[in-house]
């Protein structure tokens, strides 16, 4: 850090002093060398972690807000995946020239307090470093003995489901980086009005966790993955986990009319496919649950769409097979999840 801010001040004044949320089980915050919880009864404790860089993982130069938003949002919605309900994270800032000022520090850990006081997740400790600007969370949720939500328990039968609309975040990307990433100069993107580009900008920068849905699946859902790098890849990892396939439903895909205005259906289609960072959830779960399902999107106010079934694995290979409307097989993905840059 530099003289004029000094790590003990930044950690005194922005964290230990400012974030720490009371939890009855948190027994110490940040400030000694460890923090310290109690744990909690019949709960078993889920725990991930997670780096965002900035220019990789965001774009550089972004809004406190955003960074803090965009970056918690990420790990919680780990979390929301296997059903927990977040309990405390750790966080290793590391701050570059722009982001070690008082005026950086100061947004950004208001927004942090907000943001992490909405899903009730006290932070324990940290580490601060200088260097490039990039975040490492460490998250802790808990779940009921035995409930937690996992990628490995699909099984053949069971429907498949996706929650929100897909394929916005990495049009919001694309938004970003203007239309020199566009594979088509023709795509309707200059003339996309503003609100709309906007919409999807937003669901890129400030991505929904989706906890409570989480948290609500564990007595229904077999299996629950989040969707962090694309839906078509994020799908395969519980097919391989489960070894099972899966068919999908492409036409079926929920699909904002934001994201159709912007790239049209076809491109729109590959976004909702193959787009990562939309932190929505996919899960699998027994036909007779669709009335569950159908009353919990109600309840959550929450588009829950279902997309596809699992299927045995054909000669012990786990597959995702694309069918459009007339079951035929057909081959959109285009390959993986590309980062910020
Ligand atoms: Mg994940």
């Amino acid at each position: 850090m530099s003289a004029s801010i000094e790590e003990f001040d930044i950690i005194e004044r922005y964290f230990a002093g400012k974030i720490a949320c009371a939890h009855p089980n948190v027994v110490l915050g940040p400030g000694d060398d460890c923090g310290i919880f109690t744990p909690l009864e019949g709960q078993d404790m889920c725990i991930s972690t997670d780096t965002l860089i900035a220019g990789t993982h965001f774009p550089l130069l972004c809004a406190p807000d955003i960074v803090a938003h965009r970056s918690m949002a990420a790990n919680l919605s780990d979390l929301a995946a296997m059903g927990a309900t977040p309990f405390a994270y750790t966080l290793a800032l590391t701050l570059d020239a722009e982001s070690a000022t008082h005026l950086w520090l100061d947004r950004f850990t208001d927004y942090l307090e907000k943001f992490g006081g909405r899903y009730a997740i006290a932070l324990i400790g940290g580490n601060l470093a200088q260097g490039s600007l990039s975040l490492t969370y460490t998250v802790l949720g808990h779940v009921s003995e035995g409930q937690a939500l996992r990628r490995n328990t699909a099984k053949p039968g069971d429907d498949i489901y996706v929650s929100g609309t897909l394929g916005d975040a990495a049009a919001g990307l694309r938004c970003l980086q203007g239309s020199e990433s566009a594979p088509d100069k023709e795509t309707p993107h200059k003339e996309t009005p503003y609100r709309e580009t906007t919409a999807l900008v937003d669901r890129y920068y400030f991505p929904t966790p989706r906890i409570e849905l989480g948290q609500s699946l564990q007595s229904i859902a077999s299996s629950a993955i989040d969707i962090s790098d694309g839906y078509a890849a994020d799908l395969a990892h519980i097919c391989k986990g489960s070894s099972v396939s899966a068919e999908v439903w492409v036409d079926d895909l929920p699909m904002s009319t934001a994201l159709v205005n912007y790239a049209g259906e076809a491109e729109a289609r590959m976004l909702a496919l193959s787009g990562g960072d939309d932190y929505e959830l996919c899960f699998t779960a027994a036909p007779e649950r669709g009335d569950s399902i159908n009353a919990l999107a109600e309840q959550l106010k929450l588009n829950i769409t279902r997309v596809g079934r699992i299927t045995e694995a054909k000669n012990n290979e786990a597959r995702v097979v694309l069918l459009d409307r007339n079951s035929n097989e057909i081959n959109l993905v285009r390959s993986g999840y590309r980062h910020f840059g």
